[in-house]
């Protein structure tokens, strides 16, 4: 189960010129990162250094001083030893889905994974290690030829590496739980420099914290999933009128279901695509995207109760390879949204009225309500047995909004935050990957109660220094 390691040099060893004293940092030199990097330095004078900046989330402008693709975990530990020794922040890539803009920065130096994408498939033993430059549909699409799968999220191009630190929460979360709950090891290079194993039996202390604690820990490159046999799946998308009685409905449905089905359900303007009707454009509807990792006609049976609900506007559910549920994606799509993020414990036909009623309230050219039905094979696992702690919550709410500019974006963060109140009950836990830069309350609402002193203290052991800061940060305990 441990991985086996290739010896990292301790970053001294590679880079003895440069001063270690925090107070007396060094200046970056690009041509010696270019030398001791096997990977691509790319500075602000380059060619592609606009294109290596951008991040997915629109609005975000950040010019580091370097980015840095790394090519292997040597790589990796050069670069966490020159931001020590410059004292540069440092962000940490592997996606660059961050909600947070925490892909980039300003300044400072962008540690970027894309380039490392090995996938190493074990067939018969049902596991695969992945490189954490791998994005979800990459790494879908290639265990799909062999019928696995491991579940991450609704989108293909969120990287495996953030998504995984943080949880993951996707179309099998009923059936088979988050993506942690796959996790069986992982490779992190800490902010020393050292390459560690980490699994149930090395480092378990970090083992528990990767799985939800995020990118406080260390540089994660590879992880050993758990694969399950996804041979097909029944699924795709659904859109129905979104009257509250069909909201409150759906919601009964996704609850009632067997764990095999799971779904999202995005109750939104309807966008001018091509097979809608153009009167129907700009008219809310649900538009669900929907799994049942099973056999097909029983999928057909766990979808006949949401065909039902209303006359669909367009349905498009279907028997499918599972990756099929990541459609491609414009590489120029840069949204400008504000988003939050919620539990809740219901979804009765009052609160589906408020939520219609908000809805119309606004005229930004997109609006969601984005309601996630949990429960399952998540819920089986105790709260306290990862660094996610949010195993009882029922449906998970993502509100957002697109904005046109600086002029409206006020005005449409006050429609977000109104929607938040307004649909605020009980639960009021966050999940780390779907904040935004919200400030230290939420990401304690993240980690709540004992999880965020446990989370605290590993940090004081791995990164006393918090040079992993440029995410939703847990300081380390002070005199632990
Ligand atoms: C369009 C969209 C759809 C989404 N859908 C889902 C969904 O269905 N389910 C879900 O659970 N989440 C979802 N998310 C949230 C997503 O999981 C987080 O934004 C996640 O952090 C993105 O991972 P990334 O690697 O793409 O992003 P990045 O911006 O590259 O990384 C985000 C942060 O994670 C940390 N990090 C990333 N890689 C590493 C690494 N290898 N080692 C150490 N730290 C690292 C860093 O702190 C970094 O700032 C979605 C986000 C977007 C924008």
């Amino acid at each position: 189960m441990t991985p086996k390691l290739d010896p990292v040099p301790t970053p001294p060893e590679r880079s003895q010129s440069v001063q270690t004293s925090p107070t007396e940092s060094s200046t970056l030199s690009i041509p010696k990162l270019r030398s001791d990097i096997r990977g691509r330095v790319i500075a602000p004078e380059d060619q592609d250094y606009d294109a290596a900046r951008t991040v997915f989330l629109g609005g975000v402008d950040d010019r580091p001083a370097v980015i840095v693709r790394v090519a292997d975990a040597t790589d990796v530990a050069t670069v966490i030893a020159v931001a020590r020794e410059t004292g540069l922040e440092l962000a940490i890539r592997s996606g660059g889905h961050s909600s947070a803009g925490h892909s980039v920065c300003d300044g400072g130096i962008v540690l970027d994974l894309h380039d490392m994408k090995a996938l190493d498939i074990d067939v018969d033993g049902r596991t695969a290690w992945a490189e954490t430059g791998l994005t979800a549909v990459e790494y879908s699409t290639a265990t799909a030829a062999h019928g696995l799968a491991t579940g991450f999220g609704d989108t293909g191009s969120v990287g495996i590496g953030g998504i995984t630190l943080g949880g993951g929460v996707g179309y099998l979360v009923r059936k088979h739980g988050l993506t942690i709950d796959d996790l069986l090891a992982a490779e992190v290079v800490t902010a020393d420099g050292e390459l560690l194993g980490v699994d149930a039996e090395n480092h378990p202390d970090l083992f528990w914290a990767i799985r939800g604690g995020g990118g406080n820990f260390g540089v994660a490159t590879r992880f050993k999933f758990r694969l399950h046999e996804v041979p097909s799946v029944v699924g795709g998308m659904l859109m129905l009128p979104a009257t509250a009685e069909a909201i409150a409905g759906f919601i009964r449905a996704a609850e009632a279901a067997p764990e095999e089905l799971s779904t999202i359900a995005n109750v939104m303007p309807a966008p001018p695509m091509p097979f809608l009707p153009a009167e129907e454009h700009g008219k809310l509807i649900i538009m669900a995207l929907m799994v049942y990792a099973g056999e097909t006609e029983a999928g057909q049976r766990a979808l006949a109760p949401f065909r039902a609900l209303a006359t669909p506007v367009a349905d498009m559910l279907k028997p499918m390879p599972y990756p099929e549920i990541y459609p491609p994606e414009g590489e120029d799509y840069h949204p400008l949204a504000i988003s939050r993020t919620m539990f809740v414990d219901r979804i009765d036909l009052p609160v589906a009225e408020s939520i219609v009623a908000h809805l119309d309230a606004s005229d930004a050219a997109m609006r969601v309500a984005q309601l996630r039905v949990l429960g399952g094979a998540m819920a089986r696992v105790p709260s306290d047995a990862t660094a996610f702690a949010h195993r009882d919550s029922r449906i998970m709410v993502n509100v957002a909004t697109f904005y046109e500019g600086p002029d409206d974006h006020d005005r449409r963060e006050a429609w977000v935050e109104d929607f938040v109140a307004l649909l605020r009950q009980d639960d009021d836990g966050a999940y780390v990957n779907f904040l935004a830069d919200e400030g230290e309350d939420r990401i304690r609402a993240a980690y709540p109660g004992s999880t965020w002193d446990r989370l605290a203290g590993i940090k004081a052991r791995y990164d006393p220094d918090n040079v992993f800061r440029r995410n939703q940060n847990i300081p380390p305990a002070t005199g632990a």
